[in-house]
């Protein structure tokens, strides 16, 4: 199905593949040889003609030849590339002092006040610990997790990613299936929408999950917990319905599992509605993680975390990151949280949002390609079938359109299972002509198939 040829082991969407570097000009080809020489053959670049990126400016990115790129896609930088707020507060703050957790600080505390308050329910009087990345946050939740529970059982969903250490790589099927997943893991479908009943979703998802609980005891094991995105980034976004997740804790906790909520794509005011996503499907986990746009690009992330539940792990053993919750780190943070709240930019993603949101709808009443719009705040799913009865997956579509979106200047990329799904994801920081441009080359796009 896919226009990749065969034995090209890249397995993941939107990935370059480097049987067809002889296509380029000599100047890529050149560095895309030299990059594979010297970082070595598990990278993969984005496009199938990859982009070389020198500089970046609020929603824009400049290739070396100055040509300006309109970015949606990037949640990293989510208040804009180099927003002079963070960027100062950074440069300020290396240039006083950069060292850890292990001397008395008032940055980090007060950053984790400010951090706390934005969480309802018991976890917002819990605690918070950092890490560099998304992965350590993951990593350390679950430790946590099992250290609590005294079980190893973990459920996630089928296409979920949640990290690149020993651990967390044990619990992100969307790595393949050559990278293995650990003997007590267990997977339950995503809440696909788009072919499931909505009012039975998050009964059906429910039942899924007891069900791989069963299997877990079968086999001797325990729940330790159910790590989830709430945006099911990976799986193909699903945003809604909102009721899914609800039913899904009372199962996980009944059988004595923690419900973690990884929010390193939701969080941060990325849906519109809410700060953290879980709270879209009025969820109080035991366990949020953090990640991604919490620096605004300098690498903070980190574990949130109800008092009890951290309890015993904290009397017996001890928690220590070099780097994670360094002065820059948390003035980054602290930084990028500030701007969020003072630029408006949760209202912002949902004003800006609808906008798209409708736009990407009216595109799809033209074009029998587009199955599905998923969204909310300024997250979007596009789904591409080749056939609206069957719904069976377009991938080879959902690639030209990634690719031809590139060559008009916008990015973006696909995600799902079968890469079938177009991932728009822009800043938060997204103006209304930004969205103009981008629906006007979205349907470009799509008239040029
Ligand atoms: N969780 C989710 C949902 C993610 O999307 C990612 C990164 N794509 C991670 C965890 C891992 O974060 P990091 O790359 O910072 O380790």
């Amino acid at each position: 199905m896919s226009t990749l040829p065969k034995g090209f082991r890249g397995d993941m969407p939107n990935g370059f593949n480097p049987a067809s570097v002889e296509s380029l000009d000599s100047k890529t080809r050149e560095h895309i040889e030299r990059r594979s020489r010297l970082l070595g053959p598990a990278y993969r670049l984005f496009y199938a003609q990859p982009l070389r990126i020198a500089r970046g400016a609020g929603v824009y990115l400049y290739d070396d030849a100055g040509d300006e790129y309109l970015d949606a896609y990037n949640n990293v930088v989510s208040v804009g590339h180099a927003h002079p707020r963070v960027t100062a507060a950074i440069s300020r703050q290396l240039d006083t002092l950069c060292t850890h957790t292990r001397y008395m600080q008032d940055g980090i505390l007060r950053y984790a006040e400010k951090l706390l308050a934005t969480f309802e329910g018991e976890i917002g009087a819990g605690h918070t610990m950092f890490t560099c990345t998304g992965s350590e946050a993951n990593d350390l939740a679950m430790r946590i997790a099992r250290h609590h529970t005294g079980n190893e059982g973990v459920i996630v969903t089928s296409e979920a990613y949640h990290g690149n250490s020993g651990v967390t790589s044990s619990f992100s099927p969307s790595l393949g299936k050559r990278s293995a997943l650990g003997p007590m893991v267990r997977t339950v479908p995503p809440p696909d929408s788009y072919r499931i009943v909505p009012e039975h979703i998050g009964r059906w998802m429910a039942d899924n999950v007891a069900q791989q609980i069963e299997d877990i005891k079968r086999h001797g094991g325990g729940l330790a917990a159910f790590i989830v995105d709430s945006l099911f980034s990976s799986d193909g976004l699903y945003s809604h319905p909102v009721d899914v997740l609800k039913p899904v804790a009372e199962v996980v906790r009944s059988a004595g599992g923690l419900f973690i909520a990884d929010e390193v794509q939701c969080g941060f005011g990325r849906s519109g509605t809410h700060m953290w996503g879980h709270r879209r499907h009025g969820v109080d986990p035991d366990i949020v993680t953090l990640g991604k746009p919490m620096g605004n690009g300098y690498p903070v992330a980190g574990v949130v975390v109800r008092s009890d539940v951290v309890a015993s792990f904290g009397r017996d053993m001890r928690y220590f990151n070099t780097f994670g919750g360094n002065s820059v780190a948390i003035a980054a943070a602290e930084a990028t949280l500030n701007v969020i709240q003072d630029e408006g930019l949760m209202a912002n993603a949902t004003r800006v949002g609808k906008i798209i949101l409708d736009g990407l709808t009216s595109i799809a009443a033209k074009y029998e390609q587009i199955g599905d719009v998923r969204g909310t705040g300024l997250y979007f799913g596009v789904e591409l079938v080749k056939d609206r009865k069957t719904k069976a997956s377009d991938i080879d579509t959902g690639l030209a359109i990634v690719n031809r979106l590139r060559q008009r200047r916008v990015l973006i990329s696909a995600t799902g299972a079968d890469a079938n799904v177009l991932k728009i994801r822009p800043p938060l920081v997204f103006t209304e002509a930004d969205a103009d441009r981008l629906l006007t080359e979205i349907e470009a796009s799509f008239a040029s198939l």
